[in-house]
């Protein structure tokens, strides 16, 4: 079994990253994320300094919109404010929102251009029609180490399970693109162990420890675990039985360690990337 490295993959793209946002600065340009924190959360606060920390080191600015409990106008209101903002160039509004709102129904307001999380319906739309758009960090990122690992994937049989907006579809969408032959799983499928064991690339992202064992994985196959489930003391645990599945699975990514660094690295790419365009505009 290949434990694939996130944390090694994250720090290689945040050193490209550090090349790129010194050539911008040189010519006056410092890309700038602005998150946007609509409701207190220790974990939403914790990811937020995460990113803080992460930005600063690449070379970006990050700035943070705490707005407390706003109302659904006031949040629609602020995510315009700051896709009008010329200053900043990503926008992610993280999770939580307030109770009564949801996030796929404000995010129309952050500009396309800015949506570095994928958040506007419109980005997932003009990625499912094959348009340029920001796929949501973590989807792209189980592409991201997909890619790096060399996987092939035109023609390879695909399971993603989970369809969640933020993660299932636009992972199955993106393999898709790479011409893998994608099924997608949910809680009504029947015999999810089999259709997981024709799988050579098998998606995990449904939010259950240990949903994924022995029999749900193909010899050989490669396995990305997005599952980020907190355990009483404190830790998490992918969906994945990382125990269970390493006699069998060619490749697994870790949790911690795996998909979730290499998110945060993707968001800030979209950051910088937002800035060139910006910069590029006429
Ligand atoms: P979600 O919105 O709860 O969606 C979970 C999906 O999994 C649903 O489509 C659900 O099916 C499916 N599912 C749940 N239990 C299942 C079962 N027993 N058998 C088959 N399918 C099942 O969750 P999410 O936001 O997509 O997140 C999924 C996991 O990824 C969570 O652990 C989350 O913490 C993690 N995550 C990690 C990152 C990261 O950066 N690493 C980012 C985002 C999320 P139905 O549609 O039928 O209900």
């Amino acid at each position: 079994l290949r434990r694939i490295d996130g944390r090694a993959i994250a720090a290689a793209i945040e050193a490209e990253l550090q090349h790129e946002t010194r050539r911008l600065r040189s010519r006056g340009i410092v890309p700038t994320l602005a998150v946007v924190l609509s409701t207190p959360s220790e974990a939403a606060g914790w990811y937020t300094r995460a990113i803080q920390r992460r930005a600063t080191a690449a070379g970006i600015a990050c700035v943070v919109a705490d707005l407390g409990e706003p109302t659904g106008v006031s949040l629609e209101t602020e995510l315009a404010r700051l896709s009008e903002d010329g200053a900043v160039h990503g926008i992610l509004c993280q999770t939580p929102v307030p109770a009564g709102i949801r996030l796929d129904e404000v995010a129309w307001r952050i500009a396309p251009a800015k949506d570095v999380d994928g958040a506007n319906p419109l980005s997932m739309g003009r990625l499912a029609v094959g348009l340029p758009a920001f796929a949501p960090a973590t989807a792209e990122a189980v592409l991201e180490i997909l890619h790096r690992e060399q996987v092939p994937l035109a023609g390879t049989p695909a399971v993603v399970v989970g369809r969640s907006a933020v993660v299932g579809k636009p992972a199955a969408l993106l393999l898709l693109r790479e011409h893998a032959t994608v099924t997608i799983c949910h809680t009504r499928t029947v015999d999810l162990a089999g259709v997981c064991a024709g799988a050579d690339v098998l998606v995990v992202a449904a939010g259950r420890t240990r949903l994924i064992g022995l029999d749900h994985v193909k010899a050989g196959a490669v396995v990305i675990d997005v599952g980020t489930n907190p355990l009483p003391d404190g830790s998490f645990a992918g969906d994945v039985d990382a125990d269970a599945v390493g006699a069998r699975a060619g490749a697994l990514t870790p949790v911690p360690g795996g998909v979730g660094p290499v998110t945060t690295s993707l968001l800030l790419r979209h950051v910088v990337e937002a800035a060139a365009r910006a910069a590029a505009a006429p």
